[in-house]
């Protein structure tokens, strides 16, 4: 299947805004099956999108193309490919009332532009847009000179904005694809999320065992991001849901303790859904990460069940008046210790009488660093109802890629302790 996806917006060429369509899209579509073959990122000028349609109507059954469905003057998508497709676009009534309600709710004015996003090409299906005005569309191209192979193509225009595109897609884009470009093979992929191993260590201990099924044709993939390797596996055929169970099978075999989710899961969810599950809670005392396992923690509905407080004591004199961290302490062994970590935690969780607590400090850099505790160097203590331990870590990254790192490597201490 030759499926291609085109992002438009000038304000993706001036680099004012990073394409992460490309990077969420494309996953999405690997992941049902569709690989996108050619990608593209165009500014929003009229003959800019008439020529990259063309060319992708010329080799694809599918083409997506993203952005330049709104109101505004730059918004121009929708009229040209109506224009490069030679149809009419109407008004659509059902869709204009949408969008009056859209404004009726929020007690705005509509604007007279907004009613651009109710126009419809002549022929194209209406994906609703749940989260914003303007609507998707979705248009069978039938064969004609620019298809040279006779069949017709499928070509689906998302609105810009994350927030609209990706429950678009999700909910209404996948049924769509998959029942009217269904796959000649039947395709099975599985993402596995692991933490606390490199991609190398975990090739080494799975490699060879996975080996016969990826000469039989698995794909086998890593994907790293902080402190995290997204284990893929993934296979097209009659075989193919047998291959992917059994490469599974032997990946938990071998290294199971480490995977902490499948598909899209996230750590800061599962911690929450744990400690729901078991009705604990978790107070945070962060230093050096300034707050962001408690932001992480935070951007999960339902939080607040299990989050008493989430306190930053950047200074000593916090980690002393906050936490009740002892001044000889400090003195004694430095801010970024073990010694230091532990008694965060242990405060932490005495003064707010949660079931565990969490505690970073470390050096995040750039400067700041010594001989004995360089830059990246982090404690992370966790006490419990079953006492406290600390564990050390080296982070030497840039200051947010620390955070993530950091963020990652405190969740997944609680998230064993959790499981034992
Ligand atoms: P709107 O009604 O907001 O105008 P639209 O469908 O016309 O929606 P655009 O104007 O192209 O969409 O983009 C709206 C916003 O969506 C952009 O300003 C940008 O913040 C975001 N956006 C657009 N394309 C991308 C992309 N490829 N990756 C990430 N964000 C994007």
């Amino acid at each position: 299947m030759v499926a291609e996806l085109i992002n438009t917006g000038t304000e993706l060429m001036l680099g004012r805004v990073l394409n992460t369509h490309q990077h969420w899209l494309c996953r999405r579509m690997a992941d049902i099956g569709y690989p996108i073959t050619r990608q593209v990122a165009i500014p929003d000028s009229g003959s800019a999108i008439s020529e990259a349609v063309r060319e992708s109507l010329s080799r694809a059954e599918l083409i997506i193309t993203t952005g330049g469905l709104g109101p505004t003057s730059d918004d121009i998508t929708r009229e040209r490919i109506a224009q490069l497709l030679a149809k009419p676009l109407t008004l659509d009534n059902a869709t204009l009332d949408r969008i009056q309600q859209f404004y009726r709710v929020r007690k705005i004015v509509m604007p007279e532009r907004a009613r651009v996003q109710a126009m419809v090409i002549e022929g194209a299906r209406i994906i609703e847009n749940q989260h914003g005005t303007a609507p998707g569309l979705a248009i069978q191209v039938q064969p004609n000179n620019v298809r040279p192979d006779g069949k017709p193509a499928l070509l689906i225009m998302l609105p810009g904005p994350p927030r609209e595109l990706r429950p678009m897609f999700s909910e209404s884009v996948v049924p769509l694809i998959k029942a009217l470009l269904p796959l000649s093979d039947s395709f099975v992929c599985r993402t596995l999320r692991t933490t606390g191993l490199g991609e190398s260590l975990i090739q080494e201990r799975i490699g060879d065992d996975v080996e016969p099924l990826v000469s039989a044709g698995l794909d086998l993939g890593y994907c790293c991001g902080p402190s995290l390797v997204d284990v893929r596996l993934a296979a097209r055929g009659t075989q193919a849901l047998r291959m992917v169970a059994d490469a599974e099978h032997i990946v938990r075999e071998r290294i199971g303790s480490y995977i902490f989710g499948v598909e899209d899961d996230e750590l800061p969810e599962l911690i929450v859904r744990l400690l729901t599950e078991r009705k604990q809670t978790l107070t945070l005392a962060e230093s050096c990460t300034g707050g962001f396992i408690s932001h992480q923690l935070t951007n999960v509905p339902g939080a607040s069940v299990v989050l008493p407080a989430g306190l930053v004591t950047y200074s000593n004199a916090a980690k002393s008046t906050f936490l009740h961290v002892k001044e000889t302490t400090l003195a004694e062994h430095g801010a970024v210790s073990e010694a230091v970590a532990i008694q965060m935690a242990d405060g932490a969780r005495e003064r707010t009488g949660s079931d565990y607590a969490l505690a970073v400090t470390g050096i995040a850099g750039p400067s700041g660093g010594t001989d004995a505790k360089p830059v990246g160097i982090v404690f992370v203590a966790l006490a419990g109802p079953r006492g406290t331990v600390v564990r050390k870590y080296f982070n030497p990254y840039d200051r947010q890629t620390f955070k993530q790192m950091t963020a990652q490597q405190a969740l997944e201490m609680l998230r064993r302790e959790l499981l034992k």
